[in-house]
Parts: structure tokens; sequence; C-alpha cells
């Protein structure tokens, strides 16, 4: 580990996945030009546009004069910002490789200080939120829930609170690079290659302009996205629960009959039998939704889709690379 003290990454590639962040990006590239500049020789801003329709691509075009750095990879629509952050770590190139958000959640400042945890020897640097203060009570609930779901996943721990800032050596983006799911649940993903991982503690100041683009109904989705890429304990909870009731039912059953042998009770109760048919018909459709998720996320995975179109890439940044137009 020593010898790595005080080295300089002979390049350094910086990852943006982008939708609709026009006015933000005025600010961040020139940020992350002045913050990259003194770090390392080489580097290169990997902006990947993930379909947006604003003036995105113009101000990129425009930015792309002013710095040679400036590499653009257009997709073809918008595929999400997982796809969009695989296509930014593909086509990277750098020895250090940091991913980070268009909208100045991620300050670029910060990268001077996680660079130097690599320098020591470490190979990923995640920034986590020291706070959620800034969050609504029911985010701040609804994050807490999934994180504990996402604990019980066996042996695999997705750390909390940690941000998709990130700062990596080559060679966890290659080990990344080698996962071939289609389903990028990127946090979990992150922590299943392992590697020499630290948190670095950060307090994410608000969204410089805009709004963001995960509502509660999408971040529902994600969070069901990571349950279901990372953990099997639902369908095991299914036939635990199967078994514990039909053993109830059974024990129920027993005692009808006896207490009919005993008592000569005549079969009553028409109430109470409707509400355990509807309840265990509840039951059977929740399992078939679990079960559901399962296959729909098989399916996506055989269909074996590329995770991205690319429709237009422009700038050279550190490598050769092939221009699309
Ligand atoms: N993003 C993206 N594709 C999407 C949604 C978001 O590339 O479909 C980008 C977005 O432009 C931003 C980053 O992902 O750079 C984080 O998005 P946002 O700020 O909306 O999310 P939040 O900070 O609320 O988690
Ligand atoms: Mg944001």
């Amino acid at each position: 580990m020593p010898d790595k003290i005080f080295e300089q990454p002979s390049s350094i590639s910086c990852v943006v996945p982008c939708l609709n962040e026009a006015a933000n990006l005025g600010v961040l590239i020139p940020g992350l030009v002045a913050a990259l500049s003194p770090l390392t020789q080489a580097f290169e801003i990997i902006v990947v546009d993930d379909g947006s329709t604003d003036a995105t691509p113009d101000v990129l075009e425009a930015l792309g004069r002013q710095h040679p750095q400036v590499v653009y990879v257009q997709l073809s629509r918008n595929f999400g910002k997982e796809a969009a952050l695989s296509a930014g770590l593909e086509a990277a190139r750098g020895q250090v490789v940091v991913t980070l958000d268009a909208d100045l959640q991620h300050p670029p400042a910060l990268i001077a200080p996680m660079l130097q945890r690599w320098q020591q020897g470490v190979d990923m640097v995640y920034a986590v939120r020291a706070t959620r203060e800034d969050e609504s009570f029911f985010k701040r609930l609804g994050t807490k829930f999934f994180y504990r779901l996402m604990r019980t996943s066996g042996g695999l721990t997705v750390p909390e609170n940690a941000s998709d800032f990130r700062l990596m050596d080559r060679k966890v983006v290659d080990a990344l690079l080698l996962l071939p799911e289609r389903n990028r649940f990127m946090k979990g993903l992150f922590a299943w290659v392992g590697f020499k991982t630290e948190p670095y503690a950060y307090a994410p100041p608000q969204r410089l302009y805009g709004t963001t683009s995960f509502k509660p109904f999408k971040l529902f989705h994600f969070a069901l996205d990571g349950l279901t890429s990372f953990t099997t304990w639902p369908l095991r909870l299914l036939s635990m629960s199967g078994i514990c009731l039909s053993l109830l039912s059974f024990a129920y059953g027993l005692f009808i009959i006896v207490k009919y042998f005993l008592y000569g009770d005549p079969v009553q109760g028409w109430a109470s039998l409707i509400t355990v048919v509807l309840f265990f018909a509840g039951i059977n459709l929740i399992s078939i939704g679990v079960l559901g998720e399962y296959i729909a996320r098989i399916f996506g995975e055989v269909k074996n889709r590329p995770l991205y179109l690319v429709r237009n890439q422009k700038g050279q940044g550190l490598g050769q690379r092939m221009s699309l137009t």
C-alpha cells in the first residue's frame, strides 16, 4: 500500500448521467474542469445524455468546443439513470473513474479528498449523506424501510444512504463491466463487486436548477428493482406463510369437527366463512404478484437486449473513439 501514497493518477474519467440538465451543465462542467486540472495531467468528462428533451445537446455542443476534455454520449432515448451510468462506465478510459450527478448535489470540490483515500490504497470511495434532514418525513421513512428489507439479503450489505457519487479504481470499473445483468441496480452492483471500499460523509446541497426526476412512484419501482435483483427472501416468506396458514387451517378444521361431535353444533357462520375465503384469496393474489415480479425480471434478462443504444457521440476524451457523426 505505501507505494501508492501521493501517487498522482495518470488519468481521471468523470461520468455524468444527465436528463434535462441544460441549466446545471453550464455550471457543472467548468466546475469539474477546475476541480480536476490540479489532480491529474489527463482527464475526461463523459456526459451521458439520457434522452434529454431540453437544450442539453446544444449546451454540451458549446461546452465541448470550450473544453476538449468533454465527451458527449447521447443515448437514443431515456433508458434510466442506471443504464446511463453503465454507458458512461463503459466509455470511461481513466485509471480512476468518478461518477456524479449533474445537478451539483455532488460537489466537484469533494473529488480531491476522495482521491486522497484512493492514493492511500482504497479502491472505491463512495459519498454518504451525513443527514437526510432535507428530505420529507415519508421519503426518509420509506428509505429506512427499504434498507431494512435489503439488509436481509444474506451476506451482501448495500450501505445505507450511499449516493451514486463514487470514485473508483480501474479494477472496480472492469469488475462492474463484467456483470452481465440487464437490470442494473447500481447501488447493489457496487456492493456486490466488493474491493476495499470506504464511505465519505458529506452534506448534500440542494439541486441547483430544476427538480428531481425520481418522484415517489418511480422510487417505489426503483426499490422493487433493487429488492428483486438482490434478495429472494420474499419468495421464501411466501412458502413459510403458506406452511403456517395450512397448519393453522388444519388445526381449525379439527377444532370444528371435534366441536360438532361433542356438541352437535349445526354448521354456522356465513360471515366468518366469507372473511376467511376473501382473506385467502388476497394472500393468493399477493403471492402470484410477488412471483410475477421475479418472473418479469427473468423475462427482462432472457430477452438479452442491449442496456442502451447510442445515437451520437462526440469528443475524444482520453482514448481513440469512433465518432458516430
Ligand atoms: N438522470 C438520468 N436519467 C434519468 C433520471 C435521472 O440520467 O432517467 C440523472 C439526472 O440528470 C441527474 C442524476 O441522474 O444527473 C440524478 O437525478 P436526480 O437529481 O433527478 O435524482 P435525485 O438527486 O433526486 O436522486
Ligand atoms: Mg439530484
